[in-house]
């Protein structure tokens, strides 16, 4: 797999991205990646080959700043592996980008405080994984509110928590959880807590049968853990919720989301070329669909670009990334991201017809299209644009086509 070539506009998600500093590493895993994804979806299983290559490969800790031995990337870096990992196998890339949004509030939020310094050391020498628990009970995709609470038990803090999605739970090394901030808090005031698997049991309540992302294995679990106080984040969860959390993950997740919808117009591509060589070079019925899917994936790329510059010029400057501007952007930018991914993906399989429609062919658009539909639900897109409606009220019609 490469990340780039000068051919093809589906090989990176960003042209002008400093991608070189990681490409041979992700490459490797992308083929290990690759060469299992058809049985990871199958099997429903936790694509333990891709997972053991990120770690042999050392990309588990590229956030960990250079002075606690990491490697300090920049969320276009970290942004151009997940599109490559997704373009391999959804799932892999999936729980690689979640696993990266947990690890940068870590480093956004944890800096200075031994304990949370500690453990991106750890992560950066002992390559570990990260889970992330925000859903809880029968409370969706609502990451604002928290029912289990934090509890103070002498010198130690309990947690008891529904959490009834964690992907790739129990083969993770730590999870990072969202929590009420003490048993007489609201459930939005919340804390974000970090728990080593040696601080943590969990007892399975829920399985992960899905139509889609069937090897990031999210299933339920009754979480009940114990550690230190420090393991809490100083700041409060609705600032990391504005700073790092949403746009990380609305990012990350959209990178992926990228990467599948660019694996499918690939196979677009291919079909066309095919019928086109088989048509002494007359333009094949198919064509129209395939530049459609092609301009999805474009806007996408350029949504995703804009995006991505605009994080990282704005996330060290609390005026910038705490405007309403700012924050319906980056939160808009998963429902965009995740609506252009669902029509490129589309598209290619119109374009691929029967073909397509096969399970068993080399242009078979199935596995892409059912990881690509749990993009509008995954914090679902109905409940973003309404949670926006306030802000949308509030902010005016641009006069001017350049802001
Ligand atoms: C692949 C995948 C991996 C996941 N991994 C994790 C994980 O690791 N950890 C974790 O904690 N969670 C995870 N989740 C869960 C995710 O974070 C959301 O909680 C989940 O997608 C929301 O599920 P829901 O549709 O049941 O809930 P809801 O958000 O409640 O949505 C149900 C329905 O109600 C509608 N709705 C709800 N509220 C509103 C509103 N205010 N306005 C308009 N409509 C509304 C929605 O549009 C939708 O139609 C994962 C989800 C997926 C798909």
């Amino acid at each position: 797999m490469n990340i780039r070539t000068a051919t093809d506009s589906t090989q990176s998600l960003n042209g002008t991205a400093d991608i070189l500093r990681f490409k041979a590493r992700t490459d490797a895993v992308c083929a290990v990646a690759l060469a299992h994804a058809a049985d990871v979806d199958t099997s429903a299983r936790f694509p333990a080959e891709a997972m053991a290559m990120l770690k042999e490969q050392h990309l588990m800790g590229i956030f960990v700043p250079a002075e606690l031995g990491g490697e300090g990337a920049t969320m276009s870096e970290a942004a151009e592996i997940c599109y490559a990992l997704g373009r391999a196998c959804g799932s892999a890339g999936m729980i690689y980008a979640m696993h990266l949004v947990k690890v940068a509030c870590i480093v956004n939020h944890g800096l200075g405080i031994q304990w949370q310094e500690d453990v991106l050391r750890r992560l950066h020498t002992e390559q570990l994984l990260f889970a992330s628990s925000t859903t809880e009970g029968m409370g969706g995709g609502n990451v604002r509110s928290s029912a289990a609470a934090i509890v103070a038990d002498g010198s130690r803090i309990t947690l008891d928590r529904d959490a009834s999605v964690i992907s790739y739970g129990a083969y993770a090394d730590g999870l990072v959880t969202t929590a009420r901030r003490a048993g007489g808090s609201d459930s939005s005031d919340q804390v974000l807590v970090v728990f080593m698997k040696e601080d943590y049991v969990m007892e399975l309540t829920g399985g992960w049968d899905t139509l889609g992302m069937r090897g990031t294995c999210s299933t339920g679990f009754r979480l009940k853990a114990s550690g230190l106080p420090e393991q809490v984040l100083p700041v409060p969860y609705d600032r990391i919720h504005a700073q790092t959390m949403t746009p990380a993950a609305h990012l990350l997740w959209s990178s992926v989301w990228a990467g599948i919808a660019a694996a499918a117009v690939q196979k677009a591509e291919l079909f066309v070329r095919k019928a086109m060589r088989g048509s002494n070079g007359q333009t094949p019925p198919a064509a129209p669909r395939l530049g459609e899917a092609k301009s999805k994936l474009r806007q996408l790329r350029g949504l995703l670009e804009v995006s991505i510059n605009r994080y990282e010029a704005a996330h060290d400057d609390q005026r910038a990334w705490s405007s309403l501007d700012y924050q319906t952007a980056l939160a808009m930018t998963k429902v965009d991201a995740s609506e252009l991914a669902v029509d490129a993906v589309m598209a290619s399989y119109r374009a691929c017809g029967l073909a397509g429609y096969r399970n068993d062919g080399e242009v078979s658009i199935g596995r892409h299209l059912r990881d690509i539909l749990s993009s509008p639900i995954m914090i679902n897109n109905d409940r973003i644009t309404a949670s926006m409606a306030g802000a949308v009220l509030m902010s005016g019609v641009p006069q001017t086509i350049r802001t």
